[in-house]
């Protein structure tokens, strides 16, 4: 996985760092040049190494059970220092619960077990297809608070035309995500199966600077170069539903790439280009997480990105650390397979939890899902 980027330093002083949850709006740590770090990424890049057993392990008997979600017991083993590999001790954390409301009880968790301060914004369910004025109001102030409560720990001030600065950053940064994500618009796609995935770390937590912009456009550059090469067979395009099964990549990058299948959209990444164009509009881009809004919004988003994507098929992953988005999965696939007009299959396995993934299983739906696309086309 590409090496998570940190917030840029602005000022002088000492470095304060920060844990902060996927979908914190950045902006507000980077306009007040505090470093930052995603426990999410760290359990994603230890599950890559293959230290996600231990982890977990190391977590259980801290007394976190194994029905919790592996990134929380990840996270609370690196907190607790059980793995050379992890991010510096924070000083502070930042949490929202835009994707899951287990995330709260995680970040207090935390907050208990560092004894640091817990910085959180509220992001209430919302039924309808963009926040209603009273929330953003909502999130508005809640926002003043964190930023209030920043700078009475760290002493650093608040400077509006800096967060203007960084928010126009973090925009260069969702364009340039974005034309990399458009390479797989080519067919065959250039992008490797799970290539993507790599560099989400970088937008987690690097959005706000500029070598994130310059190196995501290199590397769309770099896919350009790639997608005109000539040759090659047609592959089968699907939609990925769902985090990656970190611990076995390897082994389900190699199942996709022998059967020819490739993944030219998913969840996940998308989720991470938050454009806007003043703060309420950033509110509401952190509103409009896809995991994070009603079931109606949800499949709306994965509607058009199957279709902008020409996707012939859809793989969904029932991943069993994450409750708050399998919930719904059923009526997702049911939902998706009616309107679009694909095959959809599911499997089941886990994020980080080596255990809870089986490659037979994973084999035999991808067969599956195969066939049906071969018998549609
Ligand atoms: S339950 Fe899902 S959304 Fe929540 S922290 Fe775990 S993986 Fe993330």
């Amino acid at each position: 996985m590409a090496r998570e980027a940190r917030a840029q330093p602005a000022g002088s002083g000492r470095e304060w760092v920060g844990w902060m949850s996927t979908k914190f709006p950045l902006e507000i740590p980077a306009a007040l040049g505090l470093t930052v770090f995603c426990p999410e990424s760290a359990a994603a890049a230890a599950s890559c190494r293959g230290e996600s057993s231990a982890l977990c392990q190391a977590a259980e008997e801290m007394g976190y059970c194994r029905d919790l979600c592996s990134y929380v017991r990840m996270g609370m083993a690196l907190a607790a220092g059980q793995t050379a590999g992890g991010p510096p001790r924070p000083d502070f954390l930042l949490c929202c619960n835009n994707i899951c409301s287990g995330m709260l009880q995680w970040y207090r968790a935390l907050a208990r077990t560092l004894d640091i301060p817990l910085f959180l914004l509220d992001f209430p369910y919302q039924e309808d297809r963009e926040p209603s004025p009273s929330l953003v109001a909502y999130l508005r102030a809640q926002i003043t608070e964190v930023v209030r409560g920043l700078e009475e720990l760290t002493g650093r001030r608040w400077d509006p035309l800096r967060f203007q600065e960084v928010c126009r950053q973090a925009n260069r940064s969702a364009q340039a995500w974005q034309r990399v994500m458009d390479a797989a618009l080519a067919s065959p796609s250039p992008l490797g199966n799970m290539e993507l995935f790599d560099y989400m770390p970088l937008m987690v937590t690097g959005r706000c600077a500029k070598e994130t912009e310059q190196q995501l456009e290199a590397l769309a550059g770099k896919l350009q170069s790639r997608a005109v090469r000539p040759g090659g067979s047609p592959k089968r395009r699907i939609f990925w539903e769902g985090t990656p099964c970190w611990p076995a990549l390897d082994r389900v990058v190699d199942l996709l790439d022998r059967k020819n299948v490739q993944i030219v959209a998913d969840t996940l990444t998308p989720s991470l280009g938050f454009r806007y164009e003043d703060l309420d509009g950033l509110i509401r881009a952190y509103c409009g997480t896809i995991n994070g809004v009603s079931l109606e919004r949800g499949l709306e988003m994965r509607t058009e990105l199957c279709r902008r994507y020409r996707v012939e098929g859809i793989l969904v992953h029932y991943n069993r650390s994450c409750r708050p988005w399998c919930g719904a999965l059923q009526e997702t696939e049911r939902r998706l397979g009616r309107e679009l007009e694909v095959p959809v299959v599911s499997f089941h396995g886990d994020q980080g939890d080596p255990e809870a993934f089986s490659a037979a299983q994973f084999e035999l739906r991808l067969d599956t899902l195969c066939e049906l696309m071969d018998q549609k086309s």
